[in-house]
């Protein structure tokens, strides 16, 4: 199959890798030369404009963030251009609103449209173990299924308004940052009364809350190892963002996202906004005086 990549960020790079291992033909293009390059030495096509890359059946995309999606044009101008009958699956974290705004550009200009953002960092993503959140119309989801599959170890489709997977991606981001919130706190308060950080996670990371994130992320904090980051303190607070975005769209309280946005601020403030967003831990830690 014909198929276009733009953004081969840390996530990006790793899925096309995935995409063109299964035999396609892709073409991909990146702002920066750098990651290009290396797709190109793995037998991708290298695309001299983002317009290229829309001339296949299916077009990924994995952009930072909504600005990102709108620089490149994918809001509207560029996909007049698209070959006819592309589906364009979106991979990457946006807000809920630009993705209900992306769906009417694309219905407007007759190109299919799939929200398919994933959980899973960039080591996860090279492996092909992402957990995949889509929705669309079951005609385009159907088309692109056997490839979401090939990036992730399970795909989960959650409605036809594409929306609807945002929304579903921005509230796991949320739980995350308040996992990572809620350690920080914890693991300062044991700290302050003379208990070892690293006791306290591994006791309680194999018991009561024997899971990745409290696993990986609690690991981090006690470490404090923010790098290299798997995930930017600076996207983890874009994501928090737009789960209280969201949170005043359908009119939910999210008192602890505030929080945890706020401390993000702090966190950027004092540094920390391309560590790994675990650097919270460190945050909390100094504000407790440690
Ligand atoms: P990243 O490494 O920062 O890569 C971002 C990509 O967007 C790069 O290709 C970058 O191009 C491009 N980009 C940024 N601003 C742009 C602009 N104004 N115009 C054109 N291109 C632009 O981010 P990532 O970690 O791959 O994350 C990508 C998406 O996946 C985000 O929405 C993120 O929230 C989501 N996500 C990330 C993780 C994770 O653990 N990292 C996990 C799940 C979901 P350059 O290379 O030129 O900078």
């Amino acid at each position: 199959m014909k198929i276009g990549f733009i953004g081969l960020g840390h996530m990006g790079a790793g899925v096309a890798a995935n995409i063109l291992a299964a035999g396609h033909e892709l073409t991909v293009w990146n702002r920066s030369p750098g990651p290009v390059k290396a797709l190109a030495e793995k037998g991708a096509h290298v695309a001299r404009s983002p317009e290229e890359a829309l001339q296949g059946e299916i077009l990924f995309s994995m952009l930072a963030t909504d600005n990102a999606v709108r620089e490149v044009g994918l809001d509207g101008a560029l996909l007049a251009r698209a070959r006819p009958g592309l589906v364009h699956v979106n991979l990457a974290t946006i807000s809920v609103d630009f993705a209900r705004r992306l769906a009417k550009a694309h219905a407007d200009r007759n190109v299919d449209y799939v929200a398919a953002p994933v959980f899973g960092r960039p080591d996860v993503a090279a492996a092909g173990g992402l957990t995949v959140i889509v929705a669309g119309s079951k005609a385009g989801v159907g088309k692109v299924r056997p490839l979401l599959e090939r990036i992730g170890r399970r795909v989960e489709t959650v409605g036809e308004a594409p929306e609807q997977a945002n929304l579903f991606k921005v509230a796991g981001n949320f739980m995350l940052a308040a996992a990572i919130e809620s350690m920080g706190e914890a693991f300062a308060l044991v700290r302050k009364g003379g208990i070892d950080s690293r006791v306290f996670h591994d006791v309680l990371s194999n018991s009561l809350f024997a899971c990745p994130v409290y696993q990986g992320y609690g690991s981090a904090i006690v470490a404090e190892k923010f790098e290299p980051a798997g995930f930017p303190l600076r996207l983890g607070m874009k994501d928090v963002g737009l789960a209280l975005e969201a949170g005043r769209d359908f009119s939910v309280p999210l008192p602890l996202a505030s929080l945890v946005y706020n401390h993000c601020v702090e966190a950027t403030v004092a540094g920390f906004a391309d560590k790994d967003w675990a650097s919270l831990g460190k945050l909390l830690a100094t504000k407790a005086g440690l």
